[in-house]
């Protein structure tokens, strides 16, 4: 075990205790040379013996008086030997060697007393008379003798004297290493002495840092007390509540067993149910397919050509046409019938009667598949082409046509009055909006449809692209058309931009841009929107990936150029000849229109498409299952009634292109019918909750003149 360096100073100093080392008090030689040397003697011996040896010294004084008591001259030896014995190491040695010895040579102490009686008798021997040479002499001879002795004597001693002092100086030696020795000990010692002092020093401050901790440990350990008491009451608080949730649980595990019985029991109903959709699914997808051919059929019994006949009002500042210009003769069915009529009253100045009283106005009548008159508002007339739009999705191509004289309102028709204004909103933009609701809606059936869009305008029989950007901006680099493909039907218009759009946000912005550029393209001679076709072309993609379906079909908004012909009494300046050649290619374009619209009519071999810019663009739009429908729209003023006539004309024409002359009017149940400006087929459909009944009429006759109505009614089964 290690030992306390306190300890350790201790047991090392205990065995080295010795009794002080005074030189002067070291044993003496004397009792040495009488005993000799005693190895095993203990330290504390001579100082015994020295005391012994002083204790005898006095008996032999007593016995043996001293010489300096005896005469004089043993006082000058002395004298003389101290001389010779400097003071350096202590007292005379002869003194020294007086004190601590006995008195060795009894007999020349005794020779003198037997010689010298005086001195034995305490009495000064008295001097000899001079004459007593002889006694003088055995005097000195005495003296001489005992001179000699005490010479003797005291070489020994002075051989004692140096033996002692060389074992001294031996001892001092030892003892000076001893010292030494001991020194480096108490060094040592000292240096374990600070040692423990520095430790006692940083164990004190250990201490106190010890006890400072303690102290915050204390502290902490109350706070944890206090903390242990608030968390046992939360314990206690928590247990309570952990009973009340596991009761809670055991109720919850309870209601959990009956749920999972009843999620098994949902389980099978669902995996029922889905079945039950799959079956359902399927059947919803015949049924949707069913309605498409149903929807087809429908369109096509109401005719894959149309044409509806819009009125605009009369704008403010415009004179107001005289009663009776335009009248809106109720259908068939009476005044809650749908108007399909429209019957315009003419002054003709030329013409005049025997009398010569103005001739009474000549009414033409003519009869639509729906006439929309001046109030009827953009909804109204949505309504009644948003089937068309169905068909588009359904996969079936559609063209829709605004044909009429400038400022009849072809444009407000098409793309609506005033951006930002919903209510004023045209065909274009209801009709995207359609699609995209629809086709969402269609998504819910697996249908997925994507929708590209181009607007192009037709000037003078050459292409430009409304939607070019950038550097292409107003100048309208030629377009041409071309088919995509060497063996493909389908065209497309080079160096035009083909935008896919999703929402209405983008169609809305197309608008803009495509009316952008027609307004950088216009000039202040040239009202070039009115003379040019501008073709809305949005191609529509849908796919039913689960059952690999896919349909795509073209949809056309066209707003064709103004109708109206270039007065032949104006006089040819060089800006009307750029007119007439721009009425010229309009009117070849519209014409060309017509007869490719009759020539797919009668089902001719032949349908001249190339013949025009605009019937070679959208060929893949017209005929076939291809939907087509055509405002004819009109003016409400009377200054326009020649142009208001001459496009009801055309419509007519359109409509029935079959032309009925007086040797080819109708013969129906042996009455005659004289040959109307239009005879009237009507198609419509009637719903009644889940029943349809499609409602066919032929009217025939003039306005004024008799008619023929024939009501046919075929009931749908319900779908
Ligand atoms: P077009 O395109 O045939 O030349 P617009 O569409 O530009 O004719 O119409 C000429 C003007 O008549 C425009 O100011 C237009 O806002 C207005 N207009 C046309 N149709 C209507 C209508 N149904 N209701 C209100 N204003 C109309
Ligand atoms: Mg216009």
């Amino acid at each position: 075990m290690p030992r306390s360096p306190l300890a350790e100073v201790k047991g090392n100093a205990q065995p080295k205790v010795r009794p002080p080392a005074v030189p002067s008090r070291l044993p003496l030689s004397g009792s040495r040379l009488k005993r000799g040397p005693e190895p095993m003697e203990s330290a504390s011996e001579p100082a015994k013996k020295r005391t012994r040896g002083l204790g005898t010294a006095p008996q032999a004084d007593t016995l043996h008086p001293r010489a300096p008591r005896l005469s004089t001259a043993p006082q000058r030896q002395c004298q003389a030997a101290a001389q010779r014995f400097p003071r350096k190491a202590g007292p005379c040695p002869s003194a020294t060697a007086l004190k601590n010895q006995k008195p060795v040579p009894t007999v020349p102490a005794q020779k003198p007393a037997a010689s010298a009686a005086p001195v034995a008798g305490g009495k000064k021997p008295g001097r000899r008379p001079a004459w007593d040479l002889k006694g003088q002499l055995c005097d000195i001879k005495v003296e001489l003798q005992c001179s000699r002795e005490r010479a003797q004597t005291l070489g020994r001693e002075n051989q004692q004297l140096r033996d002692q002092l060389q074992e001294a100086q031996q001892q001092a030696q030892a003892l000076g290493t001893e010292r030494s020795g001991l020194e480096g000990e108490l060094a040592q010692v000292r240096a374990q002495a600070e040692q423990g002092q520095q430790e006692l020093g940083s164990l004190r401050a250990r201490v106190l840092d010890l006890e400072e901790r303690l102290g915050t440990q204390e502290g902490l350990v109350h706070v944890l007390q206090r903390e242990q008491l608030g968390l046992q009451e939360e314990r206690r608080t928590l247990t309570g509540r952990l009973e009340e949730q596991e009761r809670r649980l055991q109720a919850s595990e309870a209601a959990l067993s009956s749920s999972q019985a009843e999620v098994a029991s949902l389980r099978q109903e669902t995996a029922a149910q889905a079945a039950l959709l799959v079956e359902r699914g399927d059947r919803l997808h015949g049924l949707e397919m069913e309605r498409r051919r149903l929807h087809n059929q429908l369109q096509e019994l109401k005719g894959n050509i149309r044409v509806f006949c819009r009125v605009r009002p009369v704008l403010t500042g415009e004179p107001t046409p005289p009663p009776g210009f335009l009248l809106f003769p109720p259908g068939p069915g009476g005044p809650s019938d749908l108007p399909t009529r429209l019957s315009l009253s003419r002054s003709d100045d030329r013409r005049g009667t025997l009398t010569g009283a103005p001739a009474p106005p000549t009414r033409h009548d003519f009869s639509f598949d729906r006439v929309f008159p001046p109030e009827s508002g953009q909804d109204e007339v949505f309504e009644e082409i948003a089937m068309l739009v169905q068909s588009a999705l359904d996969g079936y191509p559609v063209c829709i046509f605004a044909y009429g004289q400038t400022g009849s309102g072809k444009t407000f028709t098409m793309e609506g009055g005033p951006e930002g204004d919903p209510p004023m909103e045209g065909l274009i933009p209801r009709a995207l909006r359609h699609l995209f609701t629809v086709a969402e809606e269609m998504s819910g059936q697996g249908w997925t449809y994507s929708f590209v869009a181009s607007y192009v305008e037709i000037y003078n029989e050459t292409v430009r692209d409304l939607l070019a950007t950038g550097s292409r901006k107003g100048q309208g680099g030629e377009c041409e058309i071309r088919r995509a493909g060497p063996e493909s039907e389908e065209l497309t218009v080079t160096n035009a931009r083909y935008v896919p759009v999703s929402c209405e946000r983008e169609v809305r912005a197309l608008l803009h841009l495509a009316h952008q550029n027609r307004a950088v393209a216009r000039t202040a001679y040239n009202e070039r929107s009115s003379r040019s076709h501008s073709v809305f072309q949005l191609q529509i993609s849908g796919e039913h990936a689960a059952r690999g379906l896919q349909c795509g079909a073209p949809l056309n908004l066209v707003d064709l150029a103004g109708s109206e012909r270039l007065d032949p009494s104006l006089a040819l300046g060089p800006g009307e000849r750029d007119r007439l050649r721009e009425t010229q290619a309009i009117n070849s374009s519209l014409s060309t229109l017509g007869l490719v619209i009759m020539a797919l009519s009668n089902k001719e071999p032949h349908i001249p498409y190339r013949n025009s810019k605009l019937t070679y663009l959208l060929q893949n739009s017209l005929g076939g299952s291809a939907k087509m429908l055509m405002f004819v729209n009109i003016s409400p003023l009377e200054e326009n009634v020649s142009e208001s006539l001459n496009s009801l004309r055309f419509a007519s024409k359109v409509r029935f292109p079959l032309r009925l002359g007086p040797a080819e009017t109708p013969v129906v149940k042996g009455i005659s019918v004289p040959a109307p400006e239009s005879p009237q087929l009507g198609a419509r459909l009637w719903r009644k909750g889940d029943r349809c009944t499609i409602h066919l009429s032929f009217v025939c006759g003039t306005g004024h003149g008799p008619q023929l109505y024939i009501p046919t009614y075929i009931p749908l089964s319900p779908f």
